[in-house]
């Protein structure tokens, strides 16, 4: 009995040993769900180029507008992203010198729904100019999805793009005659053609084109990596480049692209990466960054 206690005492010793050394680190949550979205926060005075590597990713950390000597960083998990405890490496410069901090985070199962889909193959397979056109949307997205500024366009709480039934959360797997084949990788609202759709917040237009799966797409750079996505839309009423205001119609909902039947498609990237947009839109309206 004595001996357990002992070893419990040396326990807590540890544990607290290992919370001193990272006093100034704060993670939004221990535990992480495959595709979803988490907060490191660094309270540091006097230090420079704050960064963060989360499984081989290297993110910067932002200053916080409001906190001085406050540092932030989105971290997105990726959905394929295997269970299990990874090592954060957070890094600074202080007094000339470069400090390494480390702590832990686990990623847990989404527990995402499956959908089985049987589909003929020959609807399944591409024309060849439709395989070159969807190869460049993709390749030209993901451009535009990697790019990240250092302004941060967020302003107050963010918005929900629609205020309708969800018909397909996000995240669900997609079983192709008995293979799994992708994810849902946004959350589907139910929507009549020609529904208004709303900017969640601020931002800069990225992306307003036809696209093969999309169709009429419109994604808005949010600053800092992040960005929204609106797909299947029946009418765009922003180009590239304009600068949108939170909860300004940017288009009307449509069936345009690979669907079969009118919905708003909502998803969102940060850091080049697919997350639970809603996951998202709750960790950024309870962590006022802005
Ligand atoms: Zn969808």
């Amino acid at each position: 009995m004595k001996k357990s206690i002992l070893i419990l005492l040396i326990l807590i010793v540890g544990l607290n040993a290992q919370e001193v050394l990272n006093k100034n680190l704060y993670l939004s949550s221990k535990k992480v769900k495959n595709a979803n979205t988490f907060l490191l926060t660094l309270n540091e005075k006097d230090i420079q180029n704050p960064k963060l590597t989360f499984d081989k990713h290297n993110i910067n950390f932002y200053k916080h507008p409001k906190n001085e000597n406050s540092y932030y960083a989105l971290v997105p998990v990726s959905y394929y992203k295997e269970f299990g405890t990874y090592r954060i490496i957070v890094s600074y410069i202080k007094n000339e010198k470069k400090v390494f901090k480390g702590l832990d985070i686990k990623v847990i199962d989404g527990k995402y729904k499956s959908e089985t889909i049987n589909v003929d193959k020959g609807k399944v397979s591409l024309t060849l100019k439709n395989k070159k056109r969807t190869k460049k949307e993709y390749e030209s997205a993901m451009r535009v999805y990697n790019t990240s500024s250092e302004k941060l366009y967020l302003k107050e709480k963010t918005l929900y793009p629609l205020n309708s039934k969800i018909t397909s959360s996000f995240g669900k797997k997609r079983v192709y005659n008995n293979t799994f084949k992708s994810y849902h990788s946004g959350t589907d609202y139910k929507a009549a053609i020609g529904t208004q759709i709303k900017a969640i917040n601020n931002g800069i237009v990225s992306i307003s084109q036809n696209r093969f799966y999309a169709g009429n797409s419109i994604v808005i750079n949010h600053g800092q990596g992040i960005y929204s996505c609106y797909f299947h839309l029946s009418k765009m009423n922003f180009k590239n480049g304009d600068f949108v205001k939170k909860g300004e119609i940017i288009g009307l909902s449509g069936r345009t692209g690979r669907v079969t039947g009118p919905h708003l498609h909502f998803a969102f990237r940060v850091h080049g990466i697919q997350v639970d947009p809603l996951q998202l839109i709750r960790l950024l309206n309870t962590n006022k960054l802005y």
